[in-house]
């Protein structure tokens, strides 16, 4: 019997994996973080790699070669923002394609369990509400979300091909809005963007007219959600939605962030991106009955930590 489990997480050092590597750190696991830092940052692992049991490799994914023989690949690294992934189409599309492959054959020849994080995105601008993992989503292909859109997607089609084709054991979490603290107050998400704007007394952007709504799921529930994805038995080949299915407008978060700021700066209203989806929402049942899982973490409780973790770095 083992008595430690190397896990690599890719994109290690970004907001959710950072959050993910601490979390099997205190599990006891031993973590190989791989990073090329271009939207991850090493502060991130400050904890993880002064605990003796988190190394970072700062390498493209595409490139990394492996000492050790991982047991679990957690592979997230892609800039995941609409700006980040915008500014970084190409690399976003690397990551989701060749990268997983390089990572599926890494699970292949050392009979690791791999899990893909996918994205609500690959549901597009659903026309199924809310989104179950069997809807098979409206998007884009090749408008200026399709660099992520599309490779998620086929990212999730190459790991359950693994699964079909190779007897690989793996699986596909679909990623809806996710927040906390390390979102890098300008990645330019509607949370981030709001706190921070809040914090600094100025007006909160509100994109269009703020009818679009999103469901919003806090750091740590999404964190259990992923390791009971990965160490859950039965999940190979599974594709499983998770978020928090507290449905809420744009408009109403702008509201909600002012009154837990105390600011009174109001909102300006700015051109609506394209492509942005009008509506978003998880269904969640699957996790439920799968993992036994579902969001504790409420909107506002999420939100107040959010924002005394801006303030935290606002101090001199
Ligand atoms: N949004 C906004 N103001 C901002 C940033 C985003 O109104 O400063 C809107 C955006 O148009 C979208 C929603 O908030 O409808 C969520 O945007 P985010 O970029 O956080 O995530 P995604 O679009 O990927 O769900």
């Amino acid at each position: 019997m083992k008595t430690q489990f190397t896990s690599l997480v890719t994109g290690g050092a970004g907001f959710i994996g950072s959050h993910l590597t601490d979390s099997l750190v205190r599990r006891g696991h031993q973590v190989i973080c791989a990073d090329n830092l271009i939207t991850g940052k090493k502060e991130n692992l400050t904890d993880a790699l002064s605990s003796g049991q988190a190394t970072l490799i700062e390498a493209d994914i595409t490139e990394i070669e492996l000492k050790v023989k991982p047991d679990f690949i957690f592979h997230l690294a892609s800039p995941a923002s609409v700006p980040d992934y915008q500014k970084w189409p190409l690399e976003t599309a690397r990551a989701n394609s060749v990268g997983t492959w390089r990572l599926l054959e890494l699970a292949d020849a050392c009979g690791a369990r791999f899990l893909f994080t996918s994205t609500s995105e690959v549901y597009g601008n659903p026309k199924e509400h809310p989104q179950k993992e069997s809807y098979w989503g409206n998007v884009n292909p090749v408008g200026i979300r399709s660099c992520y859109d599309e490779s998620k997607r086929f990212g999730e089609m190459l790991t359950l091909e693994y699964v079909r084709s190779k007897h690989a054991d793996g699986r596909v979490v679909r990623i809806f809005n996710t927040y906390g603290p390390r979102m890098r107050p300008d990645d330019g998400r509607v949370v981030s963007n709001f706190i921070n704007q809040s914090l600094a007394g100025l007006p909160l952007t509100v994109y269009g007219n703020g009818s679009q709504t999103r469901s919003f799921c806090y750091v740590d529930d999404m964190v259990r959600g992923i390791e009971a994805a990965m160490f859950t038995d039965q999940t190979t080949g599974e594709v499983i939605n998770l978020g928090n299915p507290q449905e809420l407008s744009v408009l109403s978060l702008a509201e909600k962030v002012l009154s837990l700021t105390g600011s009174g700066a109001g909102t300006a209203v700015k051109k609506l991106p394209e492509d942005d989806p009008e509506i978003r929402c998880p269904d969640i049942s699957k996790a439920g009955q799968l993992l036994s899982w579902k969001p504790e973490v409420t909107l506002e409780e999420g939100l107040r930590k959010t924002i005394a973790y801006y303030r935290s770095l606002m101090k001199p």
